[in-house]
């Protein structure tokens, strides 16, 4: 477990190097120089410099505001958060221990190695555990190995966990594993704390958890035992402890979940220092030859042409103040019911500061779940004077919107068209205010779009959790549905699962902050692909109709493969994806397949440019897998058949339906 560090808080951890120098009764190494290091392209370092400061910017940059634990909250939306010992890949407490709360909290700067212009290290202070930030901060491995998966959702408590390991210089990974081994092994019944020297060894236990971290340093008692990692203590304590250690070569397992990010089971099993996480790609999405999934961007503009849906509702927050609005905007049940593959299963919701939200597409027992279609049961509004902040100092609803006017106590929450999951883009008839990051990395406003679920167990504005006084008429109740925590701000992302076969997710750093800025929000994943395969065509076209005639192996092979370009876009208006498939598979792809270049004869080769055969053969392939997704999924029925010829392409003045019918 014993690392290698620098200035207390750059480590060479895993594999226990700090132990083999230990063996070796070698204490520092130091290395001084007086060469400067001359980089072999200069030329090269410094047009990759300065394009990198082009195109940086680290207000926008997530890894440097949140640092490597921005994902946190989005892996466990994904269920790849590794959580108690690996038992589950979701945490209820994945919020709470993430790089925004890190950020709102107990972050005190950024840190960074030599010159780099990101700095996603983490300088903390927790004064009460007596953190400091000359030990640095968690990353990611450490909020995963001190926190989810030893159950632990206090983010002090992390920052605790992170300061020992520094000071006793221990690899957090290790240390947590065999923590949240031991914790599994304890709750069932193969440890206790007759072994555990009377600690209550439960995941979720964090004074425990810190207290054996402290002892393993110290190779006290128990902790002398786990001192040895998981997989030697498993063997002393025997009873079956064994099939609890999670390690491949004796190593523990990293925060990765390779259930869920499958490229690492292989890579935790070759590797020659055991499970490393350094030396394969994470994650399927990560596969070059996977193209990004089918995708629709829209704007306010385009969102207000659809049918509007306006309800009043009650916003419930556990440890902020409560209020009643009336939203306007789009119901994600109209938003989607148009898009959706047959193969979608539910969505997740994202906003640029990180956090994300899953809404199941139709309605689910477990709380949190904010369904998409179908309604949500009529309400009530509730009022009284000493709630009201207005009329109270000590009140924590606001009843000050204009839609609150002439109602009272008890009226009915009710619509027409019944209450929805809303992509709301207006309150009280005013635009949503822009979202904007403050100082504190907290997000202010909540425009331009936010999703708003109604409450799924209507009640009323209960008391602040934090609040002193409870004895009021509405106390704090753990049980209430508190809607408010499960909106998304400034929602710019609507992701569709799953992901269709042969597709990656989109770029999604292109709908942060500038989508904020922009009014716009994408949603992509398991949607209908025609529009984007459509849109591939045309630019497919235009970019041959761009090429000059030499870039081809005759005059004439611009035309033609213009003109099966062209045939392809009509079988896909049609929806005849078989037809389309043909061509791309059959002429296209083999006709583009390489360059033509003289002398050499590769007759079926009808690009000489071999730039512009490299941007045709990409596109013909991600024209390949959508129009796959779509013959799969049969989006769109085809239209009439042409009176004329089944294959007609070319009477438009006959039919005037532009050759379609
Ligand atoms: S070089 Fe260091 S500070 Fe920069 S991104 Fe990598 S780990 Fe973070």
């Amino acid at each position: 477990m014993a690392n290698i560090v620098n200035e207390l808080k750059h480590f060479n951890g895993r594999s226990g190097l700090g132990a083999v120098m230990g063996n070796k009764r070698l204490r520092p190494i130091v290395v001084r120089g007086h060469d400067r290091i001359e980089p072999k392209d200069k030329e090269g370092l410094q047009a990759c410099l300065k394009w990198f400061r082009d195109h940086y910017k680290r207000d926008a940059d997530m890894l440097h505001k949140f640092g490597t634990s921005r994902n946190v909250m989005a892996m466990s939306a994904d269920s790849i958060l590794p959580t108690r010992n690996f038992l589950e890949g979701q945490f209820e407490h994945a919020k709470e221990i993430s790089g925004q709360t890190m950020a709102e909290t107990i972050l005190t700067d950024e840190g960074t190695c030599y010159a780099c212009a990101i700095a996603c290290k983490r300088d903390v202070d927790v004064p009460e555990r007596g953190v400091t930030s000359k030990y640095g901060g968690p990353e990611y491995e450490t909020i995963g190995s001190g926190g989810s998966v030893c159950g632990v959702g206090d983010l002090g408590a992390i920052a605790k966990f992170h300061q020992i390991c520094g000071e006793y210089v221990m690899d957090t990974i290790s240390v947590g594993m065999t923590i949240a081994w031991a914790m599994e092994c304890f709750e069932k019944g193969i440890l206790t704390s007759a072994d555990t020297d009377g600690l209550d060894l439960r995941f979720g236990n964090a004074e425990a958890m810190l207290t054996l971290t402290e002892r393993i340093g110290k190779r006290e008692g128990f902790g002398d035992l786990l001192a040895l990692g998981s997989e030697r203590a498993a063997r002393r304590i025997g009873n079956g402890a064994e099939e609890f250690a999670l390690t491949v070569k004796k190593q523990e397992l990293p925060m990765h979940e390779p259930r869920g990010k499958q490229g690492l089971s292989l890579a935790y099993a070759t590797a020659p220092a055991g499970a490393d996480h350094m030396r394969a790609p994470h994650d399927p999405a990560d596969d070059p030859t996977k193209v990004p999934a089918p995708y629709r961007i829209f704007t306010r503009e385009q969102l207000l042409q659809m049918p509007q849906q306006s309800q009043f509702l009650l916003m419930n927050a556990s440890k902020s103040d409560d209020f009643y609005a009336q939203y306007g905007g789009v119901t994600l049940e109209n938003l989607l019911d148009d898009l959706l593959l047959g193969s979608a299963t539910g969505t997740v919701v994202y906003a640029p500061d990180g956090f994300s939200q899953s809404h199941p597409l139709y309605p689910d027992a477990a709380a949190g779940l904010y369904h998409i279609f179908g309604d949500y049961p009529a309400a009530a509004y509730y009022y009284e004077s000493v709630a009201d902040m207005a009329k109270n100092p000590a009140g924590w609803c606001k009843y000050d919107a204009p839609s609150t006017a002439g109602r009272n106590n008890g009226d009915p929450i009710v619509n027409p068209a019944g209450l929805k999951l809303l992509l709301a883009i207006a309150r009280d008839g005013a635009h949503l205010t822009t979202g904007v990051l403050n100082k504190q990395n907290k997000l202010d406003g909540e425009g331009p779009f936010r999703v708003v679920p109604p409450q799924k167990l209507p009640g009323p504005p209960d008391q602040r959790s934090t609040a002193a006084n409870q004895s009021v008429i509405w106390p704090y109740d753990v049980n209430a549905d508190h809607n408010a925590g499960f909106s998304t701000r400034s929602t710019t992302i609507i992701k569709v699962e799953p992901l269709p076969e042969g597709t990656t997710d989109i770029n999604l750093l292109e709908a942060g902050w500038p989508y904020v800025d922009e009014a716009k929000i994408v949603v992509y994943g398991a949607i209908d692909p025609v529009p984007n395969i459509l849109e591939k065509l045309d630019a497919l076209e235009a970019t041959l109709e761009a090429a000059s005639k030499k870039d081809f192996r005759n005059r004439g092979l611009k035309e033609l493969l213009v003109r099966q370009v062209k045939t392809v876009e009509r079988f896909v208006e049609w929806g005849w994806y078989g037809l389309a498939l043909r061509i791309l598979q059959n002429e296209l792809l083999p006709e583009t397949d390489a360059c033509y270049v003289r002398p050499a004869r590769h007759s079926n080769d009808l690009i000489a440019d071999c730039d512009l055969h490299k941007q045709v053969q990409w596109a013909l392939n991600e024209i390949v897998v959508l129009v796959n997704i779509a013959k799969a999924e049969k989006v769109t029925q085809p239209p009439p058949i042409c009176h004329i010829s089944r294959l007609c392409l070319r009477h438009e003045a006959l039919c005037g339906t532009q050759g379609r019918n």
